[in-house]
């Protein structure tokens, strides 16, 4: 990356330009210099079925705290995300929700949908596991399964996506795709879509978890000697011989 490429990530302005109506931003902030790319965002906004989305996304967004007049202000969030997706689809009149999860929640599946239609929407959910297609199809190898010598059926995003794109539903939830499924789940699903939760295998699903620990119990993160997990396995066992 050269040092002219936005990296809001280590901005340290406090006085952020992009958050104050008189800021200021350091010489590469995108607020400053990417002012075409901004202008041309904007013009999308001006198609009225996709500002009428950002006004209720930004009015749902407020509507998760409470006290908001309160001076000074004090943040005081009220809402979990399951709440903000309940509130936000009944603000957008959606009636049909697809839900694309994985197999490995399928519980978590149940739980959500069972939830969903108490609050009286209608639920289409599709495993990714959906077809029943198995991994060679797409050229995994024996040895490249989670359980190897087993059949496997493939993880089916496409076809999560086309069969809810079928089924006309008017919002999309995904919940624990794998990182990659995930991708071509959005790459091929029409309708507009959120994310409920994410695939982690480690964290139960909050892999937010390993940042805040990455300076105490997960700092292998940060120290590239250490490298992967699997690498430190396999010094470990080779240090044991
Ligand atoms: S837009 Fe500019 S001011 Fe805002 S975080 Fe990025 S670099 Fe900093």
């Amino acid at each position: 990356m050269s040092d002219i490429d936005p990296n809001c990530a280590k901005c340290a302005v406090v006085e952020k330009i992009c958050r104050l109506e008189k800021g200021r931003g350091p010489s590469w902030c995108p607020t400053k210099k990417e002012g075409a790319a901004v202008a041309e965002a904007l013009e999308r906004y001006d198609d009225p079925e996709i500002k009428e989305f950002a006004r209720a996304a930004s009015i749902q967004e407020g509507a998760c705290y409470t006290c908001r007049d309160a001076k000074p202000f004090v943040m005081i969030p009220t809402k979990s995300r399951i709440e903000e997706l309940i509130e936000f689809s009944q603000r957008m009149g959606y009636k049909k929700l697809g839900l694309a999860f994985c197999g490995g929640l399928t519980l978590e599946a149940s739980i959500l949908s069972e939830i969903l239609e108490k609050h009286g929407f209608e639920v289409i959910s599709v495993s990714c596991k959906v077809g029943g297609i198995p991994k060679e199809r797409i050229g995994v190898k024996d040895e490249e399964k989670i359980r190897i010598g087993e059949f496997e059926s493939m993880c089916n995003p496409v076809a999560q996506a086309k069969i809810l794109n079928r089924a006309g539903t008017h919002f999309n939830i995904m919940l624990g795709l794998c990182i990659g499924h995930d991708s071509l789940f959005l790459k091929f699903v029409e309708g507009l879509t959120t994310v409920f939760a994410v695939k982690d295998r480690v964290t139960g699903h909050n892999p937010i978890a390993a940042l805040y620990t990455s300076k105490s119990y997960y700092q292998r993160l940060m120290k590239l000697e250490f490298g992967s997990a699997e690498e430190m396995k396999s010094r470990l066992v080779s240090d044991e011989h």
